[in-house]
């Protein structure tokens, strides 16, 4: 609706599935004087944040910190570990993980894709498969997304580690949890992982700008022989430089100031309360998505995930159109859809700094948009995710069942 008004009242509703709201706390610790990034306080800032983003990671490996997003994150894990030519399976969960294999090409690599219809996440068995047919073990790696953001489907980590174990096999293990990380469980060496890409943008409530690799042993012992160029990423001048708290090059110190506050913050709530805040955020919106009789896009509860929920739109109706409308009137921002969804879905991201009252918020103006756009729904939706918190938080291990 076109409209006049060229100011919005109240907080915008930031439903995308990342970059996710960012804390007020955060913002204040990173509203400090600039310092000396070779003087002693820095390295005070970067021993403190490089110990504890290992508790986030759930390692007691080195964890490397990028000053880059994501995908720079992506290309370290690949350049760091492999050689030209090497052979890496990786899984079709969706657009970030197709953007990951064309990464890979790029590179030089020779991904195999393990195709799927983007509406489910990586299926162990199809790895362990895949793995067998491998008997002269070429392939060099195995790489998935914990969490895709563009389906709002998450893949079972420690049961795919068991899948290569079963194989026999000795490829690297390669993790994407940009999306997961500090939302939902990770245990990055309890679940035998090699490589953990992390970002800062989603669980960990920062801007965009920093990223992350999880090492293991022998991820290490491969960057040894890795033949991959590398210069910026390469993890070898990073870890040494590290021990005595400083960086190759200028860090992003104040992003630094604000991951040390997003891990304190992190602890303050404690894990295990910031996994089941995430676990009931996410069901009280599917709750919402069923009651107004829309199509989750993950087809399998079993690959639900706890941070993003993507709404299949009604045949003839268009995504992008609703997500412009609820922008105008409601100031509220969903994930836009990709490749073959296009148009025909968005995304509702629930995760970060956010807590029952702005879900429930957020879900109000979705239900009165669509109501607006004039998209075939039934009423109700609200209600049912209401219903679901009151349960949860009155009885966590009956709705945790359910
Ligand atoms: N992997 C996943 C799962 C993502 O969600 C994203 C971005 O949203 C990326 C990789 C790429 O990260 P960035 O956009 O920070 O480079």
């Amino acid at each position: 609706m076109a409209s006049n008004i060229s100011r919005t009242a109240g907080r915008h509703f930031l439903q995308i599935p990342g970059p996710s709201p960012l804390p007020d706390r955060i913002l204040r610790a990173m509203d400090t004087p600039i310092i000396d990034h070779r003087g002693p306080e820095f390295a005070k800032l970067a021993k403190r944040c490089l110990e504890g983003i290992k508790t986030i990671f759930k390692t007691t490996n080195p964890v490397i910190i990028y000053t880059a997003t994501g995908t720079g994150a992506w290309e370290a894990a690949l350049v760091n570990t492999l050689s030209p030519g090497d052979r890496v399976l990786m899984v079709e969960t969706g657009q970030f993980a197709t953007l990951w294999k064309k990464m890979a090409e790029k590179l030089g690599l020779k991904p195999e894709f393990i195709a799927t219809d983007w509406r489910i996440g990586a299926d162990p068995a199809a790895v362990e498969e895949h793995l067998r047919k491998d008997k002269a073990r070429e392939i060099k790696a195995v790489c998935v997304l914990h969490n895709e953001t563009s389906t709002g489907c998450l893949s079972p980590v420690a049961e795919i580690r068991k899948a290569i174990d079963r194989a026999g096999h000795s490829a690297l293990f390669m993790v994407d949890t940009i999306s997961s990380l500090a939302s939902t469980d990770y245990r990055h060496d309890e679940w035998g992982v090699d490589v953990t890409v992390g970002g800062a943008q989603k669980g960990l409530m920062l801007p965009p700008g920093m990223s992350f690799n999880a090492v293991s042993d022998k991820a290490l012992a491969a960057a040894k022989n890795s033949k991959l160029p590398k210069s910026f990423w390469s993890w070898e001048d990073m870890l040494n430089m590290n021990k005595i708290g400083f960086f190759p090059y200028t860090p992003a110190t104040q992003m630094l100031h604000g991951l040390s506050a997003s891990i304190d913050m992190l602890h303050e709530e404690g894990l295990d309360n910031v996994f089941a805040r995430h676990a009931r955020l996410a069901e009280a919106t599917r709750r919402a998505v069923r009651a107004w009789g829309l199509e989750i896009m993950c087809r399998d509860p079993k690959y639900y995930s706890p941070t993003i929920t993507a709404v299949m739109m009604p045949e003839g109706h268009d995504a992008d159109a609703f997500r412009n409308l609820a922008l105008e009137t409601f100031n509220i921002s969903y994930g836009m859809s990709f490749a073959k969804f296009a148009g025909k879905m968005f995304r509702i991201g629930h995760l970060g700094d956010i807590n029952d009252g702005y879900l429930v918020g957020a879900l109000a103006a979705t239900e009165m948009a669509l109501a607006l756009a004039g998209v075939p729904h039934k009423k109700g939706g609200v209600q049912a995710a209401m219903d679901y918190i009151v349960s949860a938080h009155a009885s966590p291990a009956r709705a945790a069942a359910e």
